[in-house]
């Protein structure tokens, strides 16, 4: 099971009733931060989730509406009385950026790791002390809480999209072991995942469990034109948060030369890709009421939700 609330919905400069994007969410309680724009802090106050137990912040580019809030946040975290060290993705250039708003904030009583532009799959371990990340190799992911991945986007500043996966494991079927005639000891290892040669036999997972079954998959695309790589990213995705700047489509001009999209335009990748459900952020300033404009989106894609600040969701395993 998965928690999110939509800290702030608004693109380019904070509203009276709108903070700038962030996305805040809980998983076996420790928690993910995706932007952090000016309000975030404020937002998070709100909810009452904590500021401790986040382990791990993604950005998603270095435009202030979406890192703004940061140096406050960090500040607020040390206060908490947080020691274990927090990881930040970011793109290309992130690293410079985050030196370069730590100067407000030189000392912290956290270490920050920072991981740029990732090629490579991050798998994430909830543990005691909080949540591990690390490079995903030899694909072995069925044992990973949650599983990162990170897909360029096309704005005007390096920017990247993001998905998190959690991967479900097969059911464990004792009957089937004992069918197979598997000893006991060797069990947990195969229910874990593991190949294992034993008094001259190979025992194979497939021995114990059932079926392959279906994850939870989030996945988050601001800001960026709608690329034709974004649909397989997003694939199958329970949620898909996404940005809608303009609602009316006859900014569509608008959108091209902003790099950022229609509603229409999210709920077509929407439907290209094939999630559930659709929720719409990132609003334009001029936008006062976002929702008026919701038809423009559910005629090509009907699960569309737009969003609002602390919108609230929890996402379960289908079945
Ligand atoms: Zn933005
Ligand atoms: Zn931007």
């Amino acid at each position: 099971m998965l928690d999110i609330v939509l800290l702030g919905s608004g693109g380019g400069m904070p509203m009276p009733h709108r903070f700038l994007s962030s996305l805040l969410i809980n998983y076996k309680g420790r928690k993910i931060l995706v932007d952090c724009g000016e309000g975030t802090q404020v937002s998070m106050r709100m909810v009452k989730w904590g500021f401790k137990s986040i382990d791990l912040i993604c950005i998603t580019h270095g435009h202030g509406d979406h890192i703004l809030g940061l140096p406050g946040l960090l500040a607020t975290i040390g206060n908490s009385g947080r020691t274990e060290p927090i990881t930040i993705i970011g793109p290309e250039g992130i690293e410079n950026i985050i030196n370069g708003l730590r100067v407000a904030v030189p000392y912290l009583p956290y270490g920050i790791n920072i991981i740029e532009s990732p090629k490579k799959l991050l798998g994430i371990s909830v543990l005691l002390k909080g949540m591990e990340v690390r490079e995903i190799i030899h694909e072995d992911f069925i044992n990973k809480d949650m599983v990162i991945s990170t897909l360029e986007l096309d704005h005007s500043l390096p920017c990247i999209g993001y998905s998190l996966y959690i991967p479900r494991r097969p059911k464990f079927y004792v009957e089937k072991a004992i069918f197979n005639q598997v000893p006991r000891e060797l069990w947990k290892r195969l229910q874990n995942g593991e190949t294992i040669i034993y008094k001259g036999r190979t025992y194979d997972p497939s021995m114990v469990l059932g079926d392959k079954r279906k994850g939870i998959k989030l996945s988050y695309i601001t800001d960026t034109r709608p690329i034709n790589t974004i649909p397989d990213f997003i694939k199958g995705s329970d949620l898909f948060i996404c940005e809608g700047t303009y609602g009316d489509n006859r900014d569509l001009k608008k959108a091209i030369k902003n790099k950022h999209m229609t509603f229409a335009e999210a709920a077509k990748l929407a439907y290209e890709g094939n999630v559930k459900k659709l929720l719409l952020t990132h609003f334009s300033p001029v936008l006062d009421e976002p929702e008026i404009y919701i038809k423009n989106a559910e005629d090509i894609f009907m699960n569309t939700i737009v969003g609002y600040d602390r919108f609230t969701k929890t996402l379960s395993f289908s079945c």
